[in-house]
């Protein structure tokens, strides 16, 4: 076995940091030939998503000048997880294990020396897992905790304060190119693939330039997305739900009618408005979540392409 390394770093609008991250994971992956854990013809692969700046220039010149460097160049822009997968998929068959990370190198990319040394003691996944977030901002913090709860509490299982920084063997990937879904969340699936894994702990840093590709409004969007693609948990609430307002109802025709023979009858207006409103509210919630499934099961039974592929800059060695 070669143990040949590839890093893939999807990228979007991120001429800001390209040359300095290009730097830094070259030194990496250089130190990490020269202690012979990792083949000399290791690569670094940045998947250009549709950037609108000079991101695949620099990414093209970057290969031009050291063919440590790989570029892969989407036909346009489909968002961090189609553009991690395109990676991913494009160079499992010349890796043996891949890293993938995010370009601004938030997280340490010191790690990467464990994760190598795990890869090499036989583990096939190894979680990049966030010690603490002191830099982020109270909010970001916060909607990303709140973030991981929610998905957990929805039946989307995944490990705790781990983003898109892991390492993966191989075998683990062509695992993970079994999967076809069109709906692909990767950080719910990665742990569906089984296999050893293991986890290594790091600081997370501060973007050290440009700005944040994610919103809260993509990140909340990413929450759905991930919770509908995975689970069905959300179904099975609103069944809960509707069961029990059908016991209420029940509960609520006795006591009526009771006091209807008790001569109590008092026409409540106000009981009435709150009901409808209420029931209302519970109707359309269902439809919504309902909705969603469907709107799930009509892009799946498209089985559009996940991403296309316009070059790939690439040469073995
Ligand atoms: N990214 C991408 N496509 C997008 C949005 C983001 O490939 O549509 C990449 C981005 O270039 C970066 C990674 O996804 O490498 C994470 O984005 P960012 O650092 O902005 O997110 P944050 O760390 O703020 O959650
Ligand atoms: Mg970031």
């Amino acid at each position: 076995m070669d143990n040949r390394l590839y890093l893939v770093i999807p990228c979007y609008n991120e001429e800001e940091v390209l040359p300095e991250t290009s730097a830094r994971l070259k030194e990496k992956v250089l130190s990490l030939i020269k202690k012979g854990k990792i083949a000399p013809d290791s690569r670094i692969v940045f998947v250009n998503d549709g950037s609108r700046d000079r991101t695949w220039e620099i990414i093209r010149e970057l290969h031009e000048t050291d063919v440590i460097f790989s570029g892969i160049n989407l036909s346009r822009n489909r968002g961090h997880q189609n553009a991690l997968l395109a990676g991913l998929m494009t160079v499992k068959d010349h890796a043996d294990m891949v890293i993938s990370m995010d370009a601004d190198l938030q997280d340490d990319i010191n790690a990467i020396d464990e994760m190598v040394d795990k890869y090499l003691s036989g583990i096939d996944i190894v979680y990049g897992v966030r010690s603490s977030r002191a830099k982020d901002t109270f909010f970001k913090k916060a909607t990303a905790e709140g973030f991981y709860k929610l998905m957990n509490s929805m039946g989307a299982n995944t490990v705790f304060n781990h983003a898109d920084y892991r390492l993966m063997s191989r075998r683990a990937l062509e695992g993970l190119a079994e999967f076809g879904e069109v709906n692909l969340f990767l950080r719910g699936i990665v742990p569906m693939i089984g296999y050893p894994w293991d986890v290594v702990y790091y600081e997370r840093g501060e973007r050290f330039a440009g700005e944040s590709k994610y919103p809260f409004g993509k990140m909340l969007s990413f929450a759905i997305e991930g919770i509908t693609s995975l689970s069905t948990r959300p179904i099975r609430l609103i069944t809960g739900l509707g069961f029990f307002v059908f016991l209420v109802s029940i509960g609520m025709l006795i006591y009526s009618l009771v006091r209807h023979f008790m001569g109590a009858t008092i026409v409540g207006w106000t009981t009435l408005m709150v009901s409808v409103w209420a029931i209302g509210g519970l109707i359309l919630l269902s439809l919504g979540v309902v909705g969603e499934y469907i709107g799930k099961i009509y892009l799946e039974t498209k089985a559009r392409p996940r991403f296309i592929i316009d070059q790939f800059l690439h040469e073995d060695a």
